[in-house]
């Protein structure tokens, strides 16, 4: 099963960088999981987020934060809104339900057949 963050939101703050004090460098980033198999893909409800610098190109972690970008980002959490999670089931997971159906019909249909031919073949 692989699991994957894509980014979903990505805005463009105007904090000061806590690293290289650039004032247009700052983004904020949300991130929302995606769970994917053979059969199905998910969308699941579970949000991350990440803060970069474009002009130094580093992650700046929470613990560097400063209170103003404590606040941007309370606001900003507010205003995101997540994907909704959805499930959507591809081809294979289709395949097999169809032939778990023509099995079944399959058997139903010998059985039935069965029950049929038996009081001819008693009569023979
Ligand atoms: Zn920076």
């Amino acid at each position: 099963m692989a699991e994957k963050l894509i980014d979903v939101k990505d805005v463009a703050l105007k904090n000061n960088c806590p690293e290289c004090f650039s004032k247009d460098g700052l983004r904020l980033i949300f991130k929302q999981k995606i769970r994917e198999t053979k059969f199905y893909k998910s969308i699941t409800s579970e949000i991350s987020h990440e803060m970069t610098c474009k002009t130094c190109n580093s992650i700046i972690y929470p613990e560097q934060w400063t209170d103003d970008i404590d606040l941007v980002f309370e606001y900003q959490k507010k205003a995101f809104t997540p994907k909704k999670a959805s499930t959507y089931l591809k081809k294979p997971y289709w395949i097999v339900i169809a032939t778990f159906v023509i099995l079944v019909a399959l058997i139903l249909f010998l059985v039935f057949f069965l029950n049929l031919q038996l009081p001819f073949d008693s009569l023979r």
